[in-house]
């Protein structure tokens, strides 16, 4: 029998046999990671349904783009997916970022403090908050105070400093970060924040609770915004595009919330009413369609290459089988020329570009050079296959993504193999 494998795609026999037996170990966690799956398919299906999604929905519509019932179906959709009164979910959202920030700046007035309770947010949001930087629209500059609070070393939140934080500071919006961003934890389970936002609506029942959502989304069977977030925001070329939304961001939550975030994305007085699709709903919602099982598919490599490299001595974040609530598998790797050959193997692996070497660079709202391996339909889409990581010790790569696990897995075969050959 001809494999592709060895004498296509190049892999020795040895490398196949590491990565097969770690396949073999997981069987019995991969089967479970089927009731997520389809759980959450029947979620979004009944979604679907209650709205009466019909094929006239992915027409669209010009100019202003009053009445796009494309769009108000997908942010219906949206909503009830999310288990959300309301939501914006637009093209011209033009990333995480973006959407994130659209939540912060229409919530926090001068004045206002912000807490963030799981570290520093997300590198490409320290510009906006003005952590770094000096820019004239930073949220320091308005006059917004930030504080934040570090995770424990085990990953989570103390509530006795939060107590005392809340009682302190009064913040008018606390902040979480579902997923690891470029760190070394694991991610915050639904049931870990469950009992902090429970604990925090005891304590000030007024203040806003805002979750950074990317790379979270159906890792579990609830959401944030079902255990009691008020507002929650994503990126549509992660989790929630299914590999197949060609752009755009979404923000879900309290309606009075939702309308504040769309006035600031078009106008007081304009808020969800205009703006178009370009055509986008078909896609955006076929993509929300195959998300459960994309997310399924990447979550399953990044479990396989916890395994596979563990096994080969690397420390790993998760491990293989600790439970998971984002799709990023961290792996230390100590030295930049490991980095960069885990990079080039997993671009080597990859359907696009797969020629390419990929280098270090300033990537705009990094502070350390990144290296990142992608080689996707989606320019950046990161729950297509892809890896990254800061040119900083000690070297993590982060391994995401993956629209079929097979091509994880030949992902880290070719990584594990370019390691191999560099000693
Ligand atoms: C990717 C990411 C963001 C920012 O998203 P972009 O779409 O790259 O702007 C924010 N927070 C986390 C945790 C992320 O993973």
């Amino acid at each position: 029998m001809p494999s592709y494998l060895q004498e296509k795609h190049q892999i020795n026999p040895e490398i196949i046999q590491t990565v097969e037996a770690s396949e073999k170990n997981l069987a019995s966690i991969f089967l479970e990671l089927n009731h997520t799956k389809e759980e959450n398919q029947y979620k979004v299906i009944h979604a679907m349904q209650k709205h009466r999604l019909s094929d006239q929905h992915f027409n669209w519509t010009t100019g202003y783009g009053y009445n796009d019932l494309g769009r108000e179906k997908t942010e219906a959709i949206y909503a009830t997916v999310f288990d959300a009164e309301d939501a914006l979910v637009r093209p011209n959202i033009v990333n995480g970022t973006h959407a994130l920030c659209l939540c912060l700046s229409s919530l926090l007035n001068p004045g206002d403090t912000m807490l963030s309770i799981t570290g520093a947010p997300y590198d490409t949001l320290h510009q906006l908050i003005g952590l770094v930087g000096n820019h004239e629209q930073s949220l320091k500059n308005l006059g917004i105070h930030y504080e934040q609070m570090e995770l424990t070393p085990a990953g989570k939140i103390d509530q006795e400093i939060l107590s005392d934080k809340i009682n302190s500071l009064k913040p008018k919006l606390i902040y979480l970060q579902r997923s690891t961003g470029y760190s070394f934890r694991t991610a915050l389970t639904i049931g870990d924040m469950e009992g902090v936002i429970h604990f925090i609506k005891k304590q000030l029942p007024h203040a806003v609770i805002m979750v950074d959502n990317c790379y979270g989304e159906f890792l579990e069977t609830r959401e944030p915004t079902s255990i009691g977030a008020d507002i929650m925001a994503g990126s549509l070329i992660k989790n929630p595009g299914g590999g197949i939304a060609l752009t755009g961001g979404y923000i879900v939550g309290k309606a009075s919330l939702i309308e504040m975030a769309a006035q600031r994305l078009t106008a007081p007085g304009i808020g969800k009413e205009c703006g178009l699709t370009f055509g986008t709903t078909r896609l955006v919602l076929q993509g929300l369609f195959l998300a459960p099982t994309v997310v399924c598919e990447a979550l399953k490599g990044a479990i396989l290459a916890a395994d596979v490299f563990q096994k080969c001595g690397y420390p790993v974040k998760p491990e293989p089988e600790a439970p998971r609530s984002d799709i990023i598998q961290a792996i230390r790797l100590d030295c930049p020329k490991k980095l960069m050959a885990f990079c080039k193997g997993i671009q080597e692996a990859a359907p696009v570009d797969s020629f390419v070497t990929p280098m270090p660079w300033n990537m705009p709202g990094y502070e350390d050079q990144v290296i990142m391996a992608a080689g996707a339909f989606i320019q950046g889409s990161s729950i297509e296959l892809s890896a990254d990581g800061p040119m900083r010790p000690p070297y993590h790569v982060y391994f995401q993504g993956g629209l079929t696990y097979a091509h994880a897995k030949l992902g880290i075969m070719k990584a594990l193999q370019h390691l191999k050959e560099l000693v």
